[in-house]
């Protein structure tokens, strides 16, 4: 038995969740593991070796030549590293995006990267995001958090996000991969994006940022001191 804290945040892309669960990660001295980028660093791999990533076959014979691993750095961002590689801005380009979500729903994809998931939250207090680490990665999570917006605001959310990042994209565009991202994260048969029963619900649709983080802290402490 692990002495661990973990808390597990789920929900669709866009949400907030991976700028959330940073900054809540700072302020409660836990470790923030992003799980999206573990995952779209297999894209990454996939796509840099033209490999087709709905092709389950393709996408398995590929693994044993994968090694992905992190490491934290001083600037605090979780940096992935394949094949010794430091990958961390490449993962981001937006066309990874579709990358990752097709390999994520072949079983052995996920099967493979499981216990690098549960080893972090064996080791330290994590502030977890993905989207079935409530339901399936860490089933026994102290805390479980599901957040979501509508599909418009995450694309929204998105949007801005791209543009900072120097690698802007249309609206339009933004909110079609939105929903055709829900729509293969939910429908895959594989650890399919849902709410797990224990997970406290928060949408964020009319919350800025400051009110979303006081709502997540808020039910992070009550369900802290619940214990
Ligand atoms: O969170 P992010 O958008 O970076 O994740 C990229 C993709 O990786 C998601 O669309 C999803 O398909 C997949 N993913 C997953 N399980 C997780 C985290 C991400 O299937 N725990």
């Amino acid at each position: 038995m692990s002495n661990t804290i973990s808390i597990a945040i789920d929900g669709p892309s866009g949400a907030g969740k991976s700028t959330l669960a940073r900054s809540i990660s700072r302020k409660l001295g836990y470790l923030y593991v992003d799980t999206g980028a573990i995952y779209r660093t297999i894209g990454y791999y996939v796509f840099s070796k033209h490999l087709d990533p709905r092709d389950p076959e393709a996408v398995v014979s590929a693994l044993p030549e994968i090694s992905v691993s992190m490491r934290y750095e001083e600037d605090g961002l979780q940096h992935m590293l394949l094949n010794g590689e430091d990958v961390t801005a490449k993962i981001r380009l937006p066309e990874i995006s579709m990358y990752a979500s097709a390999v994520s729903a072949h079983p052995a994809v996920r099967v493979h990267l499981l216990e690098m998931q549960r080893a972090l939250a064996r080791e330290h207090h994590v502030v977890m995001d993905g989207r079935d680490i409530g339901t399936v990665v860490l089933p026994d999570a102290q805390v479980k958090i599901f957040l979501t917006a509508t599909p418009e605001v995450r694309a929204h959310r998105r949007m801005v996000e791209l543009e900072q990042r120097g690698t802007p994209e249309p609206y339009e565009k933004v909110l079609e991969d939105i929903r055709q991202r829900d729509w293969n994260d939910t429908h895959r048969a594989a650890a399919p994006l849902r709410q797990a029963e224990d997970a406290v619900l928060l949408d964020t649709t009319k919350l800025d940022f400051q009110q979303s983080e006081e709502a997540l802290l808020c039910i992070i402490r009550k369900k802290i001191k619940e214990r």
